[in-house]
């Protein structure tokens, strides 16, 4: 963990107590933090059952969390003015029908609880819950798996559930999708709680199997830059979905269950016999999962320096085929290219964001104003760029970091 994130993160939990204490005048019995996600390449490929390779970063959202004697659950969070509270059996009424009542950022939390209840005997104690964060909100490092992820490892020691890590990333996504209503993949919240420092998960989204595989930045000198473009997405709303609905209708009309049964062979029929816009989008997704199994083949077979063409072939993908690009993540991804980038891409969702750019440890100041430079020439609001580390997932914080 780098000094800057590591003091950020200090000050993330120091502010889940103090946040503990105003909110709710006692101390809590323990704090959890899970982290963000990077998500290194495949893009749009875990809901059509394929393969990504996120690794989790080294900014975290922490929660302070204790038990109630009553079966009420609160929540509060620096993010927000208001605390929630709710009974533990309103929570089976409330989501999904009734999520609206919910102001959606306590929907995550409150979505976590109910998620759980359902591998609870009986109803649970309550829980007072305090979130802080470093993790930038809507930037693409995933500050959804995180919120989930600290309240999901809170509650499953709490009520001792002995959930293991797998079974509270399927409880995050439940509670993202149908709690929140984002109709959001598995990888982020595999990605948070699976997460090991120096090393991506490599994860098979049909299987849900894992594998470690090693970055190797440090040791080839290299940094992994974040270059938020201050474009926020929103996932619960429009292009998202539409690109889901796309990859469903190629699927079924390619007489496939998802596009993971797909393979590049297969693109000269799909090509036939789909509409235009709908043979790229599976084209997209085909060909992103390859790109994800080389990548893997290539960091092990010969480190992370060789990796830069398929960072850069997603990104023209995603640009092109999947149309989920804006000029600002285009610009970034140009820019540090052309200032000594290894490789770069857009990451996350789409429609706003974050690129990354795999960036040799002297060329970290050049590529960084080269790209201030060419957002202030475009008329763009300034990119916040910083590097992030492979950093382990979520658990309890014994100690300050
Ligand atoms: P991201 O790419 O950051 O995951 P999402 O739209 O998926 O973007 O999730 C962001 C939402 O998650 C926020 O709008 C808020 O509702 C919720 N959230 C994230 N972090 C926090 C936090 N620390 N406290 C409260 N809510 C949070
Ligand atoms: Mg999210």
């Amino acid at each position: 963990m780098s000094d800057t994130a590591a003091s950020a993160a200090s000050a993330a939990s120091a502010d889940a107590a103090e946040l503990f204490a105003a909110a709710f005048a006692a101390a809590p019995s323990g704090l959890w933090s899970a982290p963000g996600r990077v998500n290194l390449i495949g893009e749009h490929t875990d809901y059509n059952d394929g393969f990504v390779l996120p690794f989790a970063i080294d900014h975290r959202t922490h929660a302070a969390v204790a038990l109630r004697a009553d079966a009420r659950v609160r929540v509060a969070s620096t993010f927000a003015e208001e605390t929630v509270e709710v009974p533990l059996v309103e929570l089976n009424d409330l989501f999904p029908s009734r999520r609206d009542e919910i102001v959606e950022w306590a929907r995550y939390p409150l979505g976590i609880a109910w998620a759980l209840l359902a591998h609870a005997e009986g109803i649970p104690a309550g829980a007072d819950i305090a979130i802080a964060s470093d993790v930038p909100v809507g930037a693409g490092l995933s500050s959804s798996a995180a919120i989930e992820g600290a309240v999901a490892m809170a509650l499953n020691e709490l009520w001792e559930l002995g959930l293991s890590r797998r079974e509270l990333a399927i409880a995050g996504r439940r509670a993202e999708n149908d709690a929140v209503g984002a109709p959001t993949g598995i990888m982020d919240q595999m990605a948070s709680m699976l997460g090991q420092s120096d090393a991506a998960t490599f994860l098979d989204c049909r299987s849900l199997q894992t594998q470690s595989v090693p970055l190797g930045f440090a040791a080839a000198g290299l940094e992994l830059l974040v270059m938020d473009t201050r474009v926020k997405h929103q996932h619960s709303t429009g292009g998202y979905g539409e690109r889901r609905a796309s990859c469903e209708l190629g699927a079924a009309t390619m007489g496939v269950s998802s596009l993971r049964d797909l393979v590049v062979d297969d693109l000269a029929r799909a090509e036939d016999i789909l509409d235009d816009v709908t043979f790229r989008r599976v084209r997209h997704v085909v060909t992103e999962n390859e790109r994800v199994l080389d990548t893997v083949e290539v960091l092990r077979a010969r480190g992370p320096l060789a990796i830069g063409a398929l960072l850069l072939d997603s990104h023209a993908s995603m640009r092109d085929d999947f149309e989920i690009s804006v000029p600002e993540l285009d610009t970034a991804v140009a820019t540090s290219m052309a200032a000594g980038a290894i490789g770069a891409r857009m990451t996350g969702g789409g429609f706003g964001g974050a690129a990354i750019a795999l960036v040799r440890h002297e060329d970290v100041t050049a590529v960084t104003e080269a790209v201030t430079v060419a957002f202030a020439e475009a008329g763009f609001a300034p990119p916040h760029i910083f590097a992030v580390h492979p950093s382990a997932g979520a658990g309890r914080v014994t100690s300050a970091h």
